[in-house]
């Protein structure tokens, strides 16, 4: 008798421990600011309290705000500043963050032949894209920031930065932004957070998968010019990231012609070729973010070659007469959303 009364005690907490478990489903939380010169999105999801995620994100975008002050070329107290002020006189201490990133940005410059040139900053500043002054420079101008960009006069020196000749400029913005989503998710998981959608203005990292344990469906914007910016395509997705470098959002015309902003070191001209925009998906967002930057300035075919090197990196081209290319298995059941698209197999 005296068991049957105490049994129910025991199974009723634990009856109940569990239901708990079972209702504590994970919350959705986000913060956006204006760092980076974009939006910077971020979504999490917890079973911690607000307030809890509220300092997480908080603590998470000064980190953001911290970075935009080592990276950035629009503020005057910048450390890439620092180093333009020092370029052809002394090397330049820099942070870690910095150091790392230079020496990522030089690897895919060699890799790319020179295509991804972390040395644009001369040309980049004479065009001003995206920015109020944007102009088309005078050729003279360009021809002369010609012999001040290239990359290998950039010296890296333990934890120093040289830029040799004077005049150099530094310009991480192919780079940048998939560093510091990769520093965000670390910074999340640090924090006890695993389930998360980054969104840094075309640079996507989503973490894990959805709460309820289906795939992310990440869109990829039509890269038509003067169309909708609704999604032409999308893919099904976790623990990756997606980012995209196209000519549709950072461009002026000019008596009818397009001046975007992804820049040949070659010629000082904003890269023509057939293309509209390239994806690349990926493990790590920093080297996605460089080789976006750098198959648009080499071109399909190329970019089909050097992609090889990178067994686990996928890629959808975006070409000017509305085909698509796709290279890689994350992109093999890519989902297009507007017929006028074509998806052309190899
Ligand atoms: P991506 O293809 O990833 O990169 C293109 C960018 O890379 C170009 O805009 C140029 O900066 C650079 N680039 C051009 N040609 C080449 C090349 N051949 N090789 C390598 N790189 C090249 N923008 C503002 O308008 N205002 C701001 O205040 C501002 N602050 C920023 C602060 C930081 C720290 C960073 C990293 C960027 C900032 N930007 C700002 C730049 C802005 O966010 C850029 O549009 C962005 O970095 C370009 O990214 P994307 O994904 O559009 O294109
Ligand atoms: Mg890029």
């Amino acid at each position: 008798m005296k068991n049957s009364i105490f049994k129910p005690m025991l199974v009723i907490p634990a009856a109940l421990f569990f239901l708990q478990a079972c209702s504590s489903k994970p919350k959705e939380y986000g913060k956006a600011e204006l760092t980076f010169g974009t939006v910077c999105y971020v979504k999490i999801y917890t079973e911690k309290n607000g307030a809890e995620a509220r300092n997480i994100l908080d603590g998470l975008f000064s980190e953001l705000n911290r970075l935009e002050l080592i990276f950035s070329t629009n503020m005057q107290d910048s450390v890439l500043e620092k180093i333009h002020i020092n370029a052809g006189k002394s090397a330049v201490d820099v942070p870690d963050e910095l150091y790392g990133v230079l020496e990522k940005a030089l690897f895919f410059a060699e890799k790319t032949g020179g295509a991804f040139n972390p040395a644009i900053g001369p040309l980049v500043k004479l065009w001003n894209i995206g920015t109020e002054d944007a102009c088309l420079p005078p050729a003279e101008d360009l021809k002369e920031a010609l012999n001040i960009v290239d990359y290998k006069n950039i010296e890296l020196k333990d934890g120093t930065v040289f830029l040799r000749k004077k005049g150099m400029r530094l310009d991480l913005g192919g780079i940048a932004k998939g560093f510091a989503a990769d520093y965000t998710k670390s910074f999340l998981l640090t924090c006890g957070i695993k389930k998360a959608v980054i969104d840094f203005g075309g640079n996507v990292l989503v973490m894990d998968t959805k709460p309820d344990g289906s795939l992310w469906k990440v869109g990829l914007k039509n890269p038509v010019i003067g169309e909708p910016k609704s999604a032409a395509a999308y893919i099904d997705v976790s623990g990756k990231t997606v980012v995209t470098s196209g000519n549709y959002e950072r461009f002026f015309e000019k008596e009818g012609v397009i001046y975007h902003h992804i820049l040949s070191a070659q010629t000082g001209y904003p890269v023509k070729n057939n293309l509209r925009a390239v994806t690349v998906i990926g493990e790590n967002s920093m080297e996605a973010d460089a080789l976006s930057t750098s198959f648009f300035v080499m071109g399909l075919e190329k970019s089909l070659q050097l992609i090889k090197d990178f067994p686990e990196v996928s890629a959808v081209f975006f070409l000017e007469d509305n085909s698509i290319f796709t290279a890689g298995a994350e992109v093999k059941n890519l989902n297009i959303l507007d017929d006028k698209f074509r998806l052309e197999r190899f």
